[in-house]
């Protein structure tokens, strides 16, 4: 029986409206399947969207509009990639046009067909065959064609074989006809890995083997492992496995973990090609892994936040290495946090997710006290090595020489003496975070944030908020006094002191400034080499390399974080914390870690040093509920700014009215909607910043307020005097 053809398609399109669009059937098309690309005109535009289903309207309507062409005979999304994008966009309010291209590649979101990932494979033709002999000897030509006379070579084999000047030579084959190529998928068939797995420990042994029993089903497991305890090979064990039940697997890594030494690790252990996606690839290259995942040619993904977004056709594990990574959380646009995501695809899938951190949040630890997830620990540190000690240092009474305290030199002194290498950590960049009038108490504030402006070098200004710059002014701009003094040590200054008073001593400085581009911390790393020296730099240092001579850590504050109005402060400092300490001793050297603070008997800084992270975390969560605060409760967080007050107070105050008036017609009396305040951070860029929070104990409470609140809020007309936007779980409230 013929399905009646829909009276009009329902598209998803990437523009900043909560709903579909509604267009008349292309000419002579078929009805898509849900998530194929259609091209529609949009007002001047010609858009690429995406079916999502029939519509109701009227399809002679006079303002119905054709759709173009339909671009897929298949959608790029697989089912339960679709429905898990669906899910999202619902969950983290977002109109779903823009989630599903956020989903996408650029040149696929911009409608260009999926890549062919097929690659070009050499042979002798039988004309190469006999004439084979009579290529001169030692040519690259004769070099190639005897080459070629073993079997059917891809590029990169004839790259590797011939040398320079291949292609030079293939092309003068192929022009004789003694060449020829076909284009065909490369084989996935496995190869013996480069290296071969450490023998596990018996930790390591228990955890791969509780991962493995969870093969075939969903379920969550936290890998605990404290820094350097081998959780990388935790992983790669679970990987091999998941590759022998002929699998696909996808790894998750902060931004900063994917290094190439990282990427080379994972490469050289594993018996297949291991695809990569990260912001230094090209849109084709991107495209193209698209592609390979889809079509089940990649086996192995590694990749930083949007990776979360690929296809697993054959999908059998998933992991997120340093699960409470602040990176995972988009923080504009679509607000998806790529860790959760990435438990709903493994849930919509059917396959185990595992997620392994030193410090996990507390998000995921209450799941893992509350038996929601298997809780796998690694407690000792791989090969022998042993745990760093710790000394908190009371630097109340101390002078401070640029933020170094006397003891610490002394130390550092004695580690470079003794043929080891120091890491001086200060997560602010910059010369010294306020400049101040020493005669009137004046201090450079940036006009358009009001906020302390950055000392860069002598001479500049800059505000971290915002990029705005300016120089030094000459004097004083209240008294005109001639004191300007920096006050406060960034790692530019640390550098210097550092500098001076350790001459000749190899210094490398780890920041934003510093090291830009792919690789430049890699570089960084190898520039120091295994000769004495400092690193000094920001939390860029915090994370996963191994320097087997960095013998001692220097925290020069431990304060930020302590005393902050942000919840989850506490709980950053610590995990940062203990990153960077976990960089001292991981090899045969023991490690220790000089923490300079004016707080020493600060109890969170005391559990944290004499108890450890999850004697510190259990701490944490004890206030958390008493406080109400997630992961006892859940949020959300409506922001908005404007340059002039009344309108942002006008858009805040009917926002909150209508939170309330919708949650009333509920009856969901679990929602409180705080009244409106001012932004933690209330002027950034010269814009005034303000919030209406929501709290809920009840998760779906509080989903089915943002649900009918969402689409709602457009319809407000103060809200098109502002930029608003909804935070579902913010991380930061600011
Ligand atoms: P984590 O990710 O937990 O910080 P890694 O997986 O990077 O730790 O391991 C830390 C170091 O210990 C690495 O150099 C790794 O090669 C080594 N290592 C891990 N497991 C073993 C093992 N079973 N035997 C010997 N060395 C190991
Ligand atoms: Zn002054
Ligand atoms: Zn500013």
């Amino acid at each position: 029986m013929p399905v009646p053809a829909p009276a009009t398609w329902r598209i998803a399109l990437s523009v900043p409206l909560p709903r579909l669009f509604d267009y008349r059937p292309a000419d002579g098309a078929s009805t898509p399947a849900a998530g194929c690309r259609v091209k529609v005109p949009f007002g001047s535009r010609s858009l690429v969207g995406f079916y999502v289903e029939a519509g109701t309207a009227d399809p002679e309507g006079p303002e119905l509009r054709t759709a173009e062409a339909v671009l897929d005979e298949v959608p790029l999304f697989d089912p339960p990639l679709w429905q898990a994008l669906g899910w999202a966009a619902g969950y983290w309010q977002r109109p779903l046009g823009e989630v599903l291209a956020t989903a996408l590649p650029v040149a696929l979101r911009q409608g260009e067909p999926l890549p062919d990932t097929r690659i070009a494979f050499w042979h002798l033709t039988e004309a190469g065959g006999t004439a084979l002999a009579g290529l001169r000897r030692g040519s690259r030509p004769r070099a190639l064609a005897d080459y070629l006379a073993q079997g059917e070579r891809d590029e990169a084999a004839l790259a590797a074989s011939i040398g320079p000047g291949w292609r030079d030579a293939l092309r003068r084959l192929e022009a004789r006809g003694l060449a020829a190529s076909i284009l065909r998928v490369p084989s996935r068939e496995a190869h013996a890995p480069a290296r071969a797995a450490p023998e596990l420990s018996p930790e390591q042994a228990e955890a791969t083997a509780a991962i493995d029993a969870l093969a075939g089903r969903f379920a969550v497991a936290l890998l605990e492992g404290v820094t350097g305890s081998g959780k990388t090979e935790v992983y790669l064990a679970a990987i091999e496995a998941c590759l022998a039940r002929g699998r696909q697997a996808l790894v998750l890594v902060p931004e900063i973990g994917l290094t190439p030494q990282a990427i080379r690790r994972y490469g050289e252990r594993l018996p297949v090609p291991v695809l990569v996606l990260h912001s230094g690839l090209s849109e084709t290259e991107r495209a193209a892994t698209f592609a390979r995942m889809a079509r089940g040619e990649g086996r192995v993904l590694i990749g930083t936040r949007s990776a979360v977004f690929s296809p697993l056709p054959d999908a059998g594990l998933i992991i997120i290495d340093e699960e409470h990574d602040g990176s995972y959380k988009q923080q504009d646009g679509f607000r998806y946090h790529a860790r959760d995501f990435a438990l709903v695809r493994a849930s919509g899938l059917g396959v185990p997710a595992v997620l392994g951190s030193a410090t996990p949040s507390l998000e995921t630890l209450q799941h893992a006290r509350s038996k929601r997830y298997a809780w796998l620990t690694l407690r000792e540190r791989a090969g022998g090595a042993r745990p760093p000690r710790v000394r908190v240092l009371d630097i109340r009474s101390q002078r401070l020489e640029h933020g170094l305290s006397r003891p610490l030199l002394d130390a550092i002194a004695d580690c470079l003496a003794r043929g080891e290498q120091a890491l001086v950590f200060r997560n602010r960049r910059g010369y010294a975070p306020v400049l101040l009038c020493h005669d009137c108490g004046w201090h450079a504030d940036c006009a358009r944030c009001d906020r302390p402006l950055t000392l860069h070098g002598r001479h500049r200004l800059i505000c971290h908020h915002c990029g705005h710059r300016r120089s030094v002014p000459p004097a004083c701009p209240d008294c005109g006094g001639l004191a300007l003094v920096p006050q406060g040590a960034g790692t530019e200054r640390l550098e210097e002191a550092l500098a001076a008073r350790f001459p000749g001593v190899p210094l490398i400085r780890v920041d934003r400034e510093t090291t830009r581009g792919r690789d430049a911390l890699g570089k960084h790393f190898d520039a120091l080499g295994d000769a004495p020296g400092i690193l000094v730099g920001t939390q860029m240092l915090a994370k996963g390399h191994d320097l087997p001579k960095l013998t001692l850590v220097a925290i020069t504050s431990a304060d930020e974080g302590l005393f902050s109005a942000d919840f989850r402060a506490g709980e950053r400092m610590a995990q940062l914390l203990v990153q960077v300490a976990g960089r001292a001793g991981r090899a045969q050297r023991p490690g220790e870690v000089w923490l300079q603070t004016h707080h020493p008997d600060h109890p969170l800084l005391q559990t944290l040093v004499t108890r450890g992270y999850p004697a510190f975390a259990e701490a944490e969560l004890a206030e958390r509920a008493a406080a109400g605060l997630p992961p006892f409760s859940h949020l959300a967080l409506l922001r908005a700014e404007s340059p002039h007050a009344e309108p942002l107070n006008a858009f805040l105050a009917a926002a909150h009215a209508l939170a309330h008036a919708l949650a009333r017609a509920q009856g969901s009396a679990e929602v409180a909607a705080h009244p409106p305040m001012p932004a933690p951070m209330p002027r950034r860029a010269g814009r005034l910043r303000g919030q209406v929070l929501f709290e809920s104990t009840h998760r779906p409470a509080l989903q089915s307020l943002l649900r009918t609140l969402y689409p709602a809020l457009f319809d407000l007309p103060e809200a098109r005097r502002v930029r608003w936007s909804l935070d579902v779980d913010p991380v930061d409230l600011y």
